[in-house]
């Protein structure tokens, strides 16, 4: 977490006044000219010349100065040190560079340097990505978005900071998050990031989630092992159905090809050895026994993955086993905890989004959390932040995203995979969930709502006022509803006094920012959301709106609204992000969508 020398703080006051003389202001340009060099030890790694290089370019941007990059042994009178090569010989010696975790760093001035400086292999990027934001007011909002402010003179203050994520795997699974340089420039590390060596590369899983029969396909092993696969209602199946875990033979089966995967991809820190998406775990009697006895189908999964992560163990001492914690495995074992080397990835997918993780709507999961919190060494949370009907209809979690974050950090958990639309551009807010998200993975105390706020107005411009209110209209009303992921375009709070509303909210948005045509298309896109609902719900929104005595929003006929509607979602070709490709996890294709709701019965 975050520490920083308050100057408000009466303690941090006696701290700053003691070091007053090691811990001063630098400048860093005047009237555009760079007052600073930049330096890199020659020994430093290809990550950390990439970040001064970055750096470099980023601060050419704000000042318009252009600013050297030393490749040197010793630091010149005013620097910027990128990296702990050199500063363990300068005016930074004390600080702990070995102490420094792989994506901790440290933040510091004196006598007219500045020390960005982590452990490898992130640290150092992400010294230079926070100090660009924090210090700086950078903002990489989407890898098409940021804001650079303009500022010819830039001098920092005082500055003493040392900080590391909340979370260690940090993947928020939005399309427009797949992008490699807004996940290090947001401090993102999971392997859908794509980001190479040089931009600190990211945490590899092998096989991702769901693998049992990727290990164990039946297809080859089902004819003569079928001993290996669940029995279901006396028979033994791989139809839909899972292993039969407790089967001696066949967990070695497993413990070699495990190993042949990892020998395979040596790159990989975290294999998946995970139950398939479905039911149907193993009824044969020594299965039945132990998750008896453990009260949960997680007991003869943990037995089972720790056997695995034991036998791994001596030949791959970095590499941890993750399963999941998912539908009938998501209650905890009653006495077995796993090894050190088992990541157990619990699943939210039954809850009410609409309300926090802690709330009373969603006891039941905080009771499993509360339970592996106390069984999981390494406890991941896989999370979900979107629709999967329709990714593209309004889905009022907002403004639980951050205190579900908090939650899960109140609860040992080191990992979190937010599952948003990853399929598609142009989904419900998904570019301000990939950043508030991004931003609350790294440090979940944060203002969430001010976060939100922020976005809105830095993305949408002027649009951002009216859209705010949008979202506080969408969480008003549907209070008490139940959002699961599975929510239909009828759901109560669509109805048509707040999809009015919320027309009228993207119409003023719409105007806010006619004129500019950038920020038009992003708005425009937003509005979609909405509109989608009323091209869905046409026919009985009218009839509601008619028995409420209201007037109908609509000038044009449902055809034209849905041939409008398509124009927007098509977007532009030199702009991939205009471009909404698919409209639910079922794989609706905006056109397929506009066509079917012509077809729709009264
Ligand atoms: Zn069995």
């Amino acid at each position: 977490m975050r520490i920083r020398v308050l100057q408000s703080a009466s303690l941090a006051l006696i701290f700053l006044t003691a070091s007053l003389g090691e811990c001063s202001a630098a400048v860093i340009a005047k009237d555009g000219v760079a007052k600073t060099v930049i330096v890199v030890d020659p020994a430093s790694s290809p990550t950390e010349r990439f970040a001064a290089q970055q750096l470099a370019a980023c601060l050419q941007q704000i000042t318009g100065g252009s600013f050297e990059i030393q490749t040197n042994a010793k630091a010149p009178k005013n620097a910027i040190i990128v990296g702990p090569g050199i500063a363990a010989s300068s005016c930074f010696s004390d600080v702990p560079f070995a102490e420094l975790g792989g994506e901790e760093f440290v933040i510091r001035t004196a006598h007219n340097r500045i020390l960005l400086a982590g452990g490898p292999p992130r640290g150092t990027l992400y010294a230079v990505s926070r100090f660009l934001q924090d210090e700086c007011g950078v903002r990489w909002w989407t890898p098409w978005a940021s804001r650079i402010p303009q500022r010819s003179s830039l001098r920092i203050g005082t500055l003493n900071v040392r900080a590391k994520p909340a979370f260690e795997y940090r993947n928020p699974y939005w399309r427009c998050a797949f992008d490699p340089e807004w996940s290090w420039h947001n401090l993102c590390n999971g392997d859908s990031s794509h980001l190479t060596a040089e931009q600190g590369g990211s945490i590899e899983y092998k096989y991702f989630v769901h693998s049992f029969y990727t290990l164990v396909p039946p297809q080859k092993y089902f004819p003569e092992h079928s001993e290996w696969f669940s029995l279901v209602n006396g028979r033994r199946t791989a139809e839909n159905a899972q292993l039969c875990l407790s089967n001696p033979e066949l967990r070695d089966f497993v413990v070699d090809r495990v190993k042949e995967a990892l020998r395979e991809s040596p790159e990989a820190r975290i294999i998946s050895v995970s139950q398939n998406d479905c039911l149907n775990a193993c009824e044969c009697t020594n299965c039945k026994a132990m998750d008896d006895a453990e009260g949960s189908h997680a007991g003869s999964l943990i037995a089972f993955v720790n056997y695995i992560a034991e036998k791994i163990a001596p030949e791959f001492p970095n590499v941890s086993v993750d399963t999941l914690a998912y539908q009938y495995t998501r209650k905890p074992p009653r006495t077995l905890n796993t090894r050190s080397n088992v990541i157990v990835r619990l699943c939210s997918i039954e809850c009410n989004f609409r309300e926090p993780l802690d709330s009373p709507s969603n006891s039941a999961f905080a009771a499993d959390i509360r339970g592996w919190d106390a069984k999981a060494n390494r406890l991941y949370a896989w999370d979900y932040v979107t629709d999967f009907a329709h990714y593209i209809q309004p889905f009022p979690d907002w403004f639980t995203l951050g205190p579900n974050l908090r939650f899960f950090q109140d609860h040992k958990v080191r990992g979190v995979f937010e599952e948003g639309a990853y399929e598609s551009y142009g989904t419900e807010m998904a570019e301000l969930r990939a950043w508030v998200l991004a931003q609350l993975l790294w440090n979940p105390r944060q203002d969430d709502r001010a976060l939100i706020r922020e976005f809105l107005d830095g993305y949408y411009g002027a649009a951002g006022r009216p859209l705010w209110r949008y979202l506080e209209l969408m969480e008003e009303a549907s209070k008490g509803y139940n959002l699961t992921i599975w929510t239909p375009t009828n759901a109560p709070f669509l109805h048509f006094k707040t999809l009015a509303q919320a027309e009228s909210l993207w119409r003023e948005a719409e105007k806010a920012v006619k004129g500019n045509d950038e920020l038009l298309k992003r708005v425009q896109q937003g509005h979609l959301a909405v509109q989608y609902v009323w091209l869905e719900g046409w026919d009985p929104l009218r009839a509601e709106g008619v028995r409420s005595g209201n007037s109908w929003p609509f000038a044009v006929s449902r055809e034209e609204l849905g041939r409008q509607w398509l124009a927007v979602a098509h977007g532009v070709e030199e702009k991939p992000w205009t471009r909404v490709t698919i409209v639910s996890e079922g794989g609706i294709t905006p056109d397929e969508f506009v066509a079917q709701m012509g077809q729709k019965k009264p």
